[in-house]
Parts: structure tokens; C-alpha cells; sequence
């Protein structure tokens, strides 16, 4: 997620989420919690791992865009307006993540990708960024790829941008917010937040990153009322540095393969 933001950017989520995380904490949490220095690395180096894969994706819905989509279709998105694209462009992209998200947890191999991401035991606006690239590329592929293949316009797309950012540090921010009844439309912190609780129930839920109603329609909401997520993390113990971090999937294929076919053949 460094990717877009630069120091400046940083500086200023931080002047944010800092201050607000401490008049509404969710649960008492110090500024230099653990992992911190490790976050730090993601959010300054991932963004040069994630861009290589980003413009992969967009060169190749570029592609589509040009050779398969039909023209009235192009020329019916072209001929909408900004204030219409916006939303559209909003929807699409979160479906998309929702179905990468999902993919990710239920898939095996996939899931040691994101277990990085779920690694994260003391969650606040930072653990956003805590996120293997592959595992931000997956979903930028999910994200993106429809939004250039049918050919939105770049502003509309550069809103989407900026929203899915915003959107990404306040739902992990350890802050008290639960929308209400509208809980149940938009994704809240606390909504996130059952997402990265280790209890049972919890587990393999909540996957929407901006519109839960997406969780309602295909099943897999989680919300407990009046209760709060206790603990954070995986099972099994995680590295807790950068680069064993980046590691770790490729680790965990290989040493499965292993035990797969102990002839290593
Ligand atoms: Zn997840
Ligand atoms: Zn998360």
C-alpha cells in the first residue's frame, strides 16, 4: 500500500490516525506496539515489489480493453460522467476484492500468501500495510483488471484509489466504530476487525473491503453483538521480520512439497 503514498502522505495518515486512535481507542494499545519497525519496512519497500505486478495487470486489461471489448460497451462507459463512474467503479472494484479476498483464505496455497497479513497480533492503522506483495497484487488484479478492461475513466479510477486507501487504514485503525445500523452496508473498523480475530467463529468472515453488504449477500458476515474481538493472529507461529516475512509462503510451499514426497523426487 506504500506504493501510491510517499513520505508526505505518510506523515499526514499518521498526523490522522495517531491522535484519533488515542481519544477512541478500541482496546489500550501503545503507539510503538510490536512489529512496528517491521510494518515500516512494508509500507516503504512493498510498493516497488507491488509495481512491477501493477503494471503487468494494467497493460494486459489495456490489452482486453482495446481488442475484445466490444465498442458500444466502450463507448456506453465512455459516454458516462465522472459522478457515475465513481460509484460504479467503487462497486466493481470491492466486488472484486471481496472474491480475491475470499480466494486467498479459502484456497490453501493461497492462504500462506495472506496469512502475512493475518500475522499482524496488535492491530492498528499500520497493520494495513502489513501485506505480502503477492497478496497486494492478487487483489489489485481482482480490483483493477475489471476497472481498465472495460475502460473507466482514469479519474474515476484514481478516486477509487484514493477511497480503497483511506478505507484500508481506517478499518484496521484500533478505533470504536460500528456504524449502527449501517453495518450491515458499509465495512466499519469493527467489522474488520471481527475479520482478523483468531476465535473460531470469526474465522473466514467479513471478507468486503468497503461494502459488507457484499458479505451479506454471499453469506459470510460475522458480527457479534456487543462483544468485541478479544485476540488477534494465525495458529502458527509467524516470522517477524521483513524479508522472513516475504519468504514465508515460498518457505511453507517448499517445505510442504517436502513432506508431500519425501523421495523429493
Ligand atoms: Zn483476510
Ligand atoms: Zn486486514
Amino acid at each position: 500500500m506504500g506504493d501510491l503514498f510517499g513520505l508526505n502522505q505518510f506523515l499526514l495518515t499518521l498526523l490522522i490516525f495517531v491522535p484519533v486512535e488515542r481519544l477512541f481507542a478500541a482496546r489500550p494499545q501503545k503507539i510503538f506496539r510490536r512489529g512496528l519497525l517491521t510494518d515500516l519496512a512494508f509500507l516503504f519497500l512493498n510498493g516497488w515489489l507491488v509495481m512491477v505486478g501493477q503494471i503487468v495487470i494494467v497493460t494486459v486489461a489495456i490489452l482486453v480493453n482495446q481488442s475484445i471489448l466490444p465498442s458500444a460497451v466502450k463507448q456506453a462507459i465512455d459516454d458516462l460522467p465522472y459522478w457515475v463512474q465513481v460509484p460504479l467503479v467503487i462497486v466493481i472494484g470491492d466486488l472484486g476484492v471481496y472474491w480475491t479476498h475470499r480466494i486467498l483464505h479459502v484456497v490453501p496455497a493461497m492462504w500462506h500468501i495472506h496469512a502475512v497479513h493475518h500475522a499482524v497480533e496488535e492491530l492498528d492503522w499500520l497493520a494495513a500495510v502489513h501485506q505480502h506483495p503477492l497478496d497486494v497484487m492478487f487483489m489489485k488484479a481482482g480490483s483493477l483488471f475489471p476497472l481498465f478492461a472495460l475502460g473507466f475513466s482514469t479519474e474515476a479510477i484514481a478516486t477509487y484509489f484514493l477511497v480503497y486507501y483511506w478505507q484500508a487504514y481506517l478499518i484496521h485503525a484500533n478505533v470504536r466504530l460500528n456504524y449502527g445500523p449501517l453495518r450491515y452496508v458499509l465495512v466499519s473498523p469493527e467489522f474488520h476487525h471481527w475479520h482478523h480475530s483468531s476465535e473460531i467463529e470469526a474465522r473466514d468472515k467479513n471478507f468486503a473491503g468497503i461494502f459488507s453488504f457484499y458479505d451479506l449477500l454471499f453469506g459470510s458476515v460475522y458480527l457479534s453483538k456487543g462483544q468485541k474481538p478479544k485476540t488477534f493472529g494465525v495458529d502458527n507461529p509467524m516470522p517477524t521480520n521483513y524479508l522472513a516475512l516475504l519468504a514465508y509462503p515460498f518457505v511453507t510451499w517448499a517445505s510442504k512439497h517436502k513432506r508431500d514426497d519425501p523421495s523429493g523426487t
